[in-house]
């Protein structure tokens, strides 16, 4: 039984933190947020709430698959029935993809919350700052110098530039330091009108947008007409500093363009920019570890840019312990 620390409490934290619990370790997980789930975010303004980062799980692993069943056996997850659109320059279409979505229930974060359970402690609201070996043990130190551990072994789920100040003198920094992590601007509506469209969701090409969903039409939302407006990443390099005001015209604009609808009155705006949103080059290695110093790093950006590769890269890092 070791005593072992993971910092962050994403997807990938989570999966690790799955894996180490059932092989009889004690688990103790810090994240600078309020609470888990890292880019499996969700958000409520008001009386409207919304999905805000992950929008569906899908999976090609056979091991994910199982769990996504046993997940959607105990009420975690369930199936989002949308069948997505395309909108390009020829209109909109049905797209031909006969994919299973799942979504959490009764919001993407509330997985989290789940999968967080069998942490000895969780420590949210805090961000770590430094993570020093001594012989045989990890000491960990918040920005507000607190210190915690002794830990046995540490594991360090965080995007690529997070996890770097992290390392110390590992040699795991070389192989991190070229991954690059792509923006995304997402902007959140909200109205008092179902908007007039047979689209839930659309893949959209030729324009700012790269995604929008209609929030409510997963299972077990909030009634009200919610959307979820994701710009392309190229759009949104391009953009990253741009004045908020005018990325959210923008994106509010192409929203009803690409939907061919008349401009409507959102009671809602929130606009969030994700700075670390999906990696550009994932590694594909599964999770980074350092035998010599008990150290394993995992994250989407470790395997690829998804939830299931989240996962699969936590499974790898417990895999080391
Ligand atoms: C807008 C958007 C849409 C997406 N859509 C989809 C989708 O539809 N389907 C899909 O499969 N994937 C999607 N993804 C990708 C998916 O969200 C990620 O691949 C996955 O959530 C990454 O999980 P992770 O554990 O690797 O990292 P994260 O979720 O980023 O977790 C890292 C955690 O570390 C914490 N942290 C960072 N630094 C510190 C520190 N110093 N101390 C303490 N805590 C720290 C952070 O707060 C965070 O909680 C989307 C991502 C975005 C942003």
């Amino acid at each position: 039984m070791k005593r072992i620390a993971i910092v962050g409490a994403g997807m990938a934290g989570l999966s690790a933190l799955g894996a180490l619990t059932k092989q009889g370790h004690v688990v103790t997980l810090f994240d600078k947020s309020r609470g888990s789930g890292g880019r499996m975010a969700s958000k409520k303004v008001g009386n409207a709430s919304w999905d805000m980062g992950a929008q569906f799980i899908r999976a090609h692993d056979a091991d994910f698959m199982n769990t996504l069943h046993q997940w959607q056996r105990l009420g975690w997850i369930g199936e989002w029935a949308a069948s997505p659109h395309v909108i390009n320059a020829n209109g909109i279409h049905l797209s031909d993809d006969n994919i299973t979505r799942y979504v959490g229930l009764s919001r993407m974060t509330a997985l989290s919350r789940q999968l967080l359970a069998p942490a000895n402690e969780f420590i949210p609201s805090t961000r770590i700052v430094s993570c020093q070996r001594t012989d045989s043990e990890w000491l960990l130190t918040d920005e507000n110098d607190q210190h915690y551990g002794p830990f046995d072994s540490l594991i360090i789920n965080t995007p690529p530039q997070q996890a770097l100040p992290l390392l110390e003198n590992s040699h795991l920094a070389a192989a991190i330091n070229d991954v690059e992590m792509l923006p995304c601007w997402t902007l959140l509506l909200a109205f008092h009108e179902r908007i007039d469209t047979p689209v839930d969701a659309a893949f959209v090409h030729d324009s700012a947008i790269a995604w929008l969903a209609r929030n409510n039409s997963k299972p077990q939302r909030d009634a009200g007409e919610t959307w979820v407006i994701q710009a392309s990443h190229a759009w949104s390099k391009e953009q990253v500093n741009a004045p908020r005001e005018d990325v959210l015209q923008t994106l509010e604009q192409a929203f009803y363009s690409a939907l061919g609808v008349q401009a409507n009155v959102a009671v809602e705006h929130w606009l969030h920019r994700w700075l670390y949103a999906v990696p550009a080059n994932p590694l594909g290695d599964g999770a980074l570890f350092d035998a010599d110093r008990e150290l394993a790093v995992c994250g989407d950006w470790c395997q690829h840019g998804t939830l299931e590769g989240a996962w699969l890269s936590g499974q790898q890092a417990a895999s080391y312990f």
